[in-house]
C-alpha cells in the first residue's frame, strides 16, 4: 500500500504529453487546451480611443466655449485636427481626434449652437492610449492554456481563429459487475444500477476529454478481458470501475498483468479508495494508461477528481486548475480509524465557513450533490476542530 502522494506522483510523472494537435473553429474551443502560443497580430486598443462618449478637446481649454468642429462615431477616422478652442463630439470606443489629450464626458457639458461649454472640469483624460493592453507581438496565451471565456475573447480580439489545441485523450470507460444494470432498467432485488459509467462520462467530458462508453462486464474472466481488450484498442486511457478489490470474484488485476499492462500499485492508504489501480502498457497500440476504480459510488467518483482529472490535464501539456480555498471548518470533525487519508464532501458557504454533509461512506453519492467541495483529513489525524482552517478543493 502506498500514501495518496506517492500515487499521484506516480501517475502525474507517467503521464507522456500528447503532442498531436488540430486546429478547431473559435466557437468550439471552450474547455480545450491551446497546443501553441498566441502571439497578437496587433496593439489593442488598436488606437488612442475615446473611453466615454464626450467631447474630445485640450484640456488647456477646459475654461473656454469649445467649438465643435465634427462628430466621431465608433468605427470612424477623424478628419480634423482639435486646435485650440476646438472640440469633436466622440462616442466611446471612436478614435481620439489628433490634437485631443482628453475626452470630457457628456454629462459634464452644455452643447448650445453648436458650441459646448464644460461644466465638471478635473476629470480623468477618459483616453485609452493605444497598445495598453496588448502589444502587437506580445505572447498573449501560452501553451497549455485552458480555454475559458475569457481566453476566447482574446483570442478573437488578436484574430486567431481556427485555434492550434491540443488532440482530446480518448477515456474509455469500462464498468464490471454481474449485479449492475444500465440505468433504463428496473433492478430486481439483487440487481444495481450503473451509475459510475455515466457519472465518469461525464467527469471526463468536463475535463475536456472525449468519453467513451464500452458497457457492463460481467464478473466473468472472459467478458472481462474480450471487453478490455475492446477499450485498450480504442481509446488512449481506460478507466474501469469495480472488480478491483480482494473478493472471490475481482478478476481484474490478473487480467490486466495478461494484457501487458504493468501494474504500478494496486492499493493507496485512502479512504474511499484503498484498492485502486494504476497501470501502463508499452510497445502495444492503444491505450498507455489503466486506471482500475473501486466500484463503489464515491471512490469513482473521488478518485476521478482527486487522481484521474489531474494526471489527464497533465497528459494534455497542462494542469488542473481548480480552485483550493482556504476556509474556517464550522463544526468539529471527528472519525474513528486515522489509518488513512480521507476525503470527505463539504459545502464552502458564502460567509466562507465549511460545514459537513451528511455523508454515510462509499455508496452514498447523493451526498455528491450537495457538496460543492472535498476537504482532506490527513493519514493520523482524528479530529479537526471547528474553525480550524481547511483547505477545500472546489470541485463545481
Ligand atoms: P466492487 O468494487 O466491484 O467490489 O464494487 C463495490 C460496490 O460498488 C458494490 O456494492 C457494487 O455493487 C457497487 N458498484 C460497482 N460498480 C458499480 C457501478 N458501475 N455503478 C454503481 N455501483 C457500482
Ligand atoms: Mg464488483
Amino acid at each position: 500500500m502506498i500514501y495518496f502522494d506517492e500515487a499521484l506522483q506516480i501517475v502525474l510523472s507517467s503521464a507522456v504529453v500528447i503532442t498531436e494537435s488540430e486546429h478547431v473553429g473559435l466557437s468550439m474551443t471552450l474547455g480545450r487546451i491551446l497546443a501553441s502560443d498566441i502571439i497578437s497580430d496587433i496593439d489593442i486598443p488598436p488606437f488612442d480611443k475615446s473611453a466615454m462618449d464626450g467631447y474630445a478637446c485640450r484640456a488647456a481649454d477646459l475654461d473656454r466655449l469649445l467649438k465643435v468642429i465634427e462628430v466621431i462615431p465608433a468605427g470612424y477616422r477623424p478628419q480634423k485636427v482639435i486646435g485650440q478652442g476646438e472640440c469633436s463630439k466622440i462616442m466611446t470606443g471612436a478614435m481620439v481626434p489628433e490634437g485631443a489629450d482628453c475626452v470630457v464626458m457628456v454629462e459634464h457639458t452644455q452643447e448650445e449652437n453648436g458650441f459646448v461649454r464644460v461644466l465638471k472640469k478635473g476629470g480623468p483624460a477618459n483616453i485609452s492610449p493605444r497598445a495598453e493592453d496588448l502589444k502587437q507581438g506580445d505572447t498573449v496565451l501560452s501553451r497549455g492554456t485552458i480555454i475559458t471565456p475569457a481566453e476566447i475573447a482574446v483570442l478573437a480580439s488578436v484574430g486567431c481563429d481556427p485555434v492550434p489545441v491540443v488532440r482530446r485523450p480518448v477515456v474509455g470507460v469500462l464498468a464490471t459487475g454481474s449485479e449492475l444494470v444500465e440505468p433504463c432498467q428496473k433492478p430486481t432485488p439483487v440487481q444495481i444500477r450503473n451509475s459510475n459509467s455515466y457519472q465518469l462520462c461525464a467527469q471526463i467530458e468536463r475535463a475536456g476529454c472525449v468519453s467513451c462508453y464500452f458497457g457492463i462486464a460481467e464478473d466473468n474472466p472472459q467478458i472481462i478481458d474480450r471487453m478490455l481488450k475492446q477499450a485498450l484498442a480504442e481509446s488512449d486511457v481506460v478507466l474501469l470501475s469495480g472488480g478491483v478489490s480482494m473478493g472471490d470474484f475481482d478478476f481484474v488485476p490478473e487480467i490486466l498483468r495478461q494484457n501487458g499492462v504493468s501494474l504500478k500499485f494496486e492499493k493507496v492508504a485512502i479512504k474511499p479508495g484503498k484498492p485502486t489501480v494504476f497501470g501502463i502498457r508499452d510497445g502495444r497500440p492503444g491505450a498507455r494508461y489503466f486506471f482500475g476504480l473501486p466500484g463503489n459510488p464515491v471512490s469513482t467518483f473521488v478518485l476521478f477528481e482527486v487522481l484521474v482529472r489531474p494526471f489527464l490535464f497533465k497528459l494534455m501539456g497542462s494542469s488542473d486548475q481548480r480552485t483550493r480555498v482556504m476556509a474556517r471548518l464550522k463544526k468539529d470533525l471527528r472519525r474513528k480509524k486515522t489509518d488513512r487519508l480521507e476525503h470527505i464532501p463539504v459545502f464552502l458557504n458564502a460567509d466562507g465557513l465549511v460545514d459537513t454533509i451528511d455523508y454515510h461512506g462509499s455508496a452514498h453519492i447523493h451526498a455528491y450533490t450537495r457538496a460543492n467541495g472535498i476537504i482532506v483529513i490527513p493519514q493520523g489525524v482524528e479530529e479537526i476542530k471547528a474553525d480550524s482552517q481547511v483547505s477545500v478543493l472546489l470541485i463545481n
